[in-house]
């Protein structure tokens, strides 16, 4: 029997002071774990796969799906306040 993998979005508050928002932790394709919002949007590049992990589109890949009336979703990264020092992997 496989191990269980974790491969299914995790629900959790971002950390960042001044955003507290709602995101989820997700699996991408590559194996890192990236947090993203929990909802799509239209300028999103990550395209939820069947087994809950997903992945990310080139510009040209998430065009041709957004035409397609794909959902797509984007890193929290994008729309957080504390997103530059999240990104660096700064401990302070
Ligand atoms: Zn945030």
């Amino acid at each position: 029997m496989p191990t269980q993998t974790s491969t299914q979005p995790i629900r959790k508050r971002c950390t960042g002071e001044r955003c507290g928002r709602e995101i989820l932790i997700v699996q991408l394709t590559t194996g890192n774990k990236m947090p993203i919002d929990p909802e799509p949007t239209p300028e999103g590049r990550l395209r939820r796969l069947e087994d809950g992990r997903y992945e990310v589109l080139g510009a040209a890949a998430a065009e041709k799906a957004r035409r397609a009336g794909e959902r797509l979703w984007q890193s929290h990264f994008v729309g957080c306040p504390q997103g530059p020092q999240l990104r660096k992997g700064r401990r302070s």
